[in-house]
Formats: C-alpha cells, structure tokens, sequence
C-alpha cells in the first residue's frame, strides 16, 4: 500500500522552481547525487569504524552508476547509510537546514535564480528533478531489521511511499529523465560529469560496472599511509608535470578549519616557462567532493604557483562562484593556509637551507611581490627575502633579521643600494658614507626590489632606506688638510651653479664623500638611481629626457674640488670643462647618463689639456 505526502511548502516552492528553471547547467545533479552517496558511504564506515552492528556489513562500499539510453533512464547506487520510512519522509520533504528556508525565498524573488547554489543549502537532492520527471528512491538503513522502502515522485505535488521487496543496505536512486536531459542516459556524457567532479571521491565510482576514479583523494588519508611514490603520481596528475614537484605540504588542521591540504610548489616557475601569468591550480573540496577547480580565492595572488588540493568539511558543497567572493570561510580559509605555507617556507630555511635557495632562486619575485602587496602577511614573507650584503661575501646573502642583529645600536635605519651589481654598488659614491661609518648596505639588484622596499617601508619597526637618500655624514673626515674653507666653500658653490646652469637644481657641499668630488642627489629624494634607470628604458627613442631635478653635491676635501677653486682664477674656461666633466662623472656613477658620447669631446680636450702642461 503506497501513501500520499505532500511536499512541505517551501520545498514544493523549491521544486517549482528547479522544475521550470532555464538553469542549463543541469549536470551539476549527477555532482549532487554522487555526494550525497558519498556522504551516506562516509557515514556507515564511520559507524562501522566505531563499532556500530551494521546489516550488509561485507557489502563493499561504492558508488553505482548505470545508464540505459534506450529507457532514457541514469541509476545511482550507494551501499551508504540508507534510509528508514521516516528518514524518507524527514530528509526527502522537509528542510533540514537553517538558511535553507531563506534561500528558498531568495531564489523565488530572482529573475534567474542561480539553481546551482542548491547544493550549498542543503537542498541538493532536488537537483535531481531539473533532469528527471521522475525519481524513484529506495532505500534500506544500516540497521541490522530495517526494511525496504520505496520513495517516488513527478516533483509535482508530493510523493509517495511503499514497502519495497528485494532491497540491500544502501540507496538507489533511479531518474527518468526528461526530454532535454536525455543525453544524462549515455555512458559519456556521466563519464565526463563525473570526471569533472567526482575523481576523488574517495569511494570507487563504477560507471555501467567500470570504475572511473582510480585517483584516491591522498589528501585525507594519513600522511605516514602515504608513499612519496603516490605523492608524485598524484602531482603530476593535477599539475601536468612530468617533473617531481619542489616542495610538497601536506597538513590537516582541525582548528580554528577542518582543513586538509596537499600542496606542490612545482620544480620550475611556471611563469618562466609559459610567459603567461600563471593561475592558481589548487583545488576545492569539500569531503573529497569536488567544489571548485583552480579555486580562485583560496590563496593570495603571490601564491599562484601552487599546485594541489584544499578539503575543508567547514565548507557548504556547491559553494558558487559568486558566492565564493564573499564568503567570510574562504577568506578564513585564506588566511590559515596562507599562513601555514610561509611558516613551512620558514621551517624549509632554516631546516633545509639548499632547498629552500633553490626555491627561492625560483621564486624569489613571488615573495617579493607578496611582500610588496600583501599587507596580512607582509610581515612573515619580508622575513623570507634574501638580499646580498656589504657585511657578507659576495654570493651570500643575508635576511633582514640578521642584519638587524649585526646594526650598531647608534644606526637606527635599514639601509639598501640598488646597482647592476654589488661590484657597482660598492664603487658608487654612495657606498662612501656607509663605508666609512662601517654601516651595513643590502646590495639589491632586482629591478623590482626598489618597489618591494618602497612598499615594505619598513621591517621590525626599522626604515628601509635607500642609500642614495640617506642623510649620513661620513664620521671623522681623514685629513682635512687643505680643505676648501667655509667661504671658499661657498664661493665655488655659488660659482658651480652659475657655470652648470639648468642642468642642475642646486649645488652645495657634501659630507657624505671620501674618495669622489662630487655626487648627484634627486632633488625630489624620490626617484632612486635603478628608477631613473627603469623610466629611461621606457622612454619611447627619440624623447628628450624630462627635467630632472637633481642637486650636485660635492666634496670640499677632494683634491679635484681644491684645485677646481684655484684654477676659476687662473683658467676659467678649462676650470668650466672641469665642472661639466665632474657633473657628467656624477650622473654616470648614478646611472642616469643616457648619451655618453656627447662628453667625448670635452673629455678629449681635457686629456689634452694635461698632456700639454708636462
Ligand atoms: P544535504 O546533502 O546538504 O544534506 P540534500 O538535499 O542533498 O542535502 O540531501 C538531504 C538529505 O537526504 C541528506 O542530508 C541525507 O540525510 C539524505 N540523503 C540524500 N541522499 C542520500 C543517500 N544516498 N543515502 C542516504 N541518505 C541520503
Ligand atoms: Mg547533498
């Protein structure tokens, strides 16, 4: 004898709309109905596991898919949990969830409800009536004396139950599918469903008696199980790649998320090798299911070289795209692996040093770029940057931890130079000062390493200053012997400015030099040298360079600059040649002399000059 029930209201609302909805995505129901089984499998091993008597208990425990294109007909077998009457009639009618019942009455106002999000209220299982005009549910529970009982429905109305003969532990779902879902009763069409979805659920998936997933979802089982064999196949069967990863994480956490996470960092940036920006391949599941591939806010932009897989139970299934963007939990979820994976880069630095430089030759522009960017971590990622140092030999490299460990106490600033190369660096007149006052400076020669200081500003409560800026006097200037007097000193500044006209802003005495006459300084203490340097290159040829404010500063205890004084009286025009010259060394120690040749001829008529004198 069958009985009649009424859907309860809001679900026959919800079925309404999933009936008549122009959603065309109708293949997100075989998603649905395959998490439901795996969900019902996950249930009875966990009964099993803790004990529970169970009917069928050498049943094995899988997942049946059957299609028979002749009867337009899909089967879904699970030897999960199963159902009892009231089960049926609780979970099959009426609304478990809280916020199921506010999404109902969302998508009822909408123009185009989103049907795809069903899966993330808890109302999945209706998913089965975009495709089907007909579902037929039997089931039997886990309990040793429980029968079969038979749950059917047009989606219209309500549905019916009955006493079922023949049926095993378990659920099998039978869909009649409607006219323009017929192509769900061929092998291919669910093969490529489920391949999209389901490969790693962790129960075999049988299609017509093939298994599909032979891929486990290694990312739950536990770690010490697990072969580095199974990890390498597992990655390059999500990431592509013949080679064996560089990095692998795999961590659960229970606390503040469920979390299991399985993450590569492959052998060779990807960037490199396709030019492409690289997107993130991490995927999203939840329970082994399958929410979302290249997830795209799982991590920050700085971490789209990863590779892997994110399960986290917190999340609700079928979480969509849209609704990924806002959720609080993925920027939750954000936050903990983001945070977990820098102190696994931590770990590798001081455990691993060799591997961890190998990576960071790879990578280094990533962390720099998070560094610059990424202000929740910016703290924990500057700790991971390596910069070549004055303090150090060449090819070494420092953190900024450890130079702050070696600063004298009266330096209270992080110091850095930007140059081609630490040769260069060390043989600019900027390097003087912070020899002299034996100051350590970070050499830096990736062009984006002056925009990550800028955006860094500072670290552990220390300024990050470039060389070129700092405001440092050289302490105890050797001799001072001969050294041009205040008024001599201010007489030739004067004099300099009147000769150099418009090429220079202003001129004035030094104390930051010891070996060179003379330095340019940015009038703006804005644009460092490898900016200037990074603005010539993307000058169109041809553009006059712009007005460059820049101040001469010069040295009044170089012996140039002493006799420079002397000979204004003697021989003002070659005392002019001179100055020229000495502006033109300035701006080539600083990087920005753009056309070389044009100093040539004056630099000829000087040699000259001197050669005449002997
Ligand atoms: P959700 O899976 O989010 O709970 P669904 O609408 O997909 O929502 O399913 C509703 C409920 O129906 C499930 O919570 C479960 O109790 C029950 N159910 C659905 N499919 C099965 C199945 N194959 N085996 C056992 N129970 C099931
Ligand atoms: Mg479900």
């Amino acid at each position: 004898m069958s009985e009649k029930h009424s859907f309860q209201a809001e679900i026959q609302q919800l079925l309404n709309i999933v009936i008549h909805s122009l959603y065309t995505d109708k293949e997100i129901f075989i998603r649905e109905l395959v998490s439901n089984a795996s969900d019902a499998i996950e249930k009875l091993r966990f009964l099993q596991a803790s004990g529970t008597t169970v009917a069928d208990p050498d049943t094995a425990l899988k997942i049946g898919i059957e299609t028979d294109d002749k009867a337009h007909r899909v089967i879904i077998t699970d030897t999960g949990i199963g159902m009892t009457r009231e089960e049926l009639i609780e979970n099959l009618g009426t609304i478990a969830h809280s916020g199921s019942k506010a999404f109902i009455q969302r998508l009822a106002q909408e123009k185009k409800p989103d049907v795809s999000l069903i899966g993330q209220f808890g109302v999945g299982f209706y998913s089965a009536f975009m495709a089907a005009s007909k579902v037929t549910v039997e089931s039997r529970s886990y309990h040793p004396d429980a029968t079969g009982w038979k749950w059917t429905s047009d989606g219209s109305g309500g549905y019916e139950i009955e006493p079922a003969e023949g049926v095993v532990r378990g659920t099998r779902i039978t869909l009649e599918l409607k006219e323009d879902a017929k192509d769900f009763a061929s092998e291919w069409r669910i093969e490529e469903v489920l391949k999209k979805y389901s490969t790693f659920v962790a129960f075999p998936v049988e299609l017509n008696a093939k298994q599909i997933n032979t891929k486990q979802a290694i990312w739950t089982r536990s770690k010490s199980d697990i072969k580095d064999e199974e990890y390498d196949e597992f990655y390059s069967y999500i990431a592509h790649d013949s080679d064996k990863p560089l990095f692998r994480l795999h961590f659960s956490a229970d606390a503040p998320l469920s979390i299991h996470a399985l993450l590569y960092v492959p052998k060779r940036n990807p960037e490199i090798l396709g030019m492409a920006r690289a997107e993130s391949e991490v995927n999203l599941y939840c329970r082994k299911i399958l929410i979302q591939a290249k997830a795209k806010d799982l991590f920050p932009e700085w971490l789209r070289f990863l590779r892997g897989a994110v399960d986290s139970e917190d999340l609700p299934l079928n979480i969509s795209r849209e609704s990924m963007q806002d959720s609080a939990l993925l920027s939750k979820l954000n936050k903990v692996l983001t945070s977990r994976f820098i102190k696994f880069l931590d770990d590798q630095a001081e455990k691993h040093p060799d591997a961890f430089e190998a990576f960071y030759a790879e990578y280094q522009r990533y962390l720099k770029e998070g560094a610059a960017m990424d202000f929740t971590h910016r703290e924990s990622l500057s700790k991971l940057l390596r910069f070549e140092s004055s303090a150090l030999e060449k090819g070494k490299t420092t953190t900024l931890v450890d130079y702050i460990m070696r600063m004298p106490s009266e330096q209270k600033d992080i110091y850095y130079l930007l140059a081609p190369s630490r040769e260069s660096a060390q043989s600019s007149p900027y390097y003087e000062v912070f020899a002299s006052r034996k100051y350590e400076v970070l050499f830096l020669s990736d062009p984006i390493d002056e925009f990550v200081m800028d955006n860094m500003r500072e670290f552990d409560g220390k300024k990050l200053v470039s060389g070129e800026k700092a405001d440092l006097k050289v302490e105890n200037p050797a001799s001072t012997e001969g050294a041009l007097s205040t008024d001599d000193t201010s007489s030739l500044a004067t004099w300099l400015k009147e000769t150099l006209g418009t090429r220079v802003e202003d001129v004035r005495s030094s104390e930051r030099l010891v070996d060179s006459p003379a330095v340019i300084v940015d009038k703006d203490k804005h644009l460092s040298a490898s900016m200037r340097r990074m603005m010539k290159a993307m000058r169109p040829p041809g553009t006059p360079e712009p007005d460059q404010k820049m101040d001469l500063e010069f040295n009044p205890r170089h012996p140039v600059m002493i006799r420079l004084q002397q000979t204004r009286s003697t021989n003002a025009s070659l005392a002019a040649e001179v100055a020229e010259q000495l502006l033109d060394n300035a701006r080539v120690a600083a990087g920005v002399m753009d056309d070389p040749r044009q100093m040539i001829g004056r630099l000829n008529s000087l040699l000259a000059q001197v050669l005449n004198k002997n």
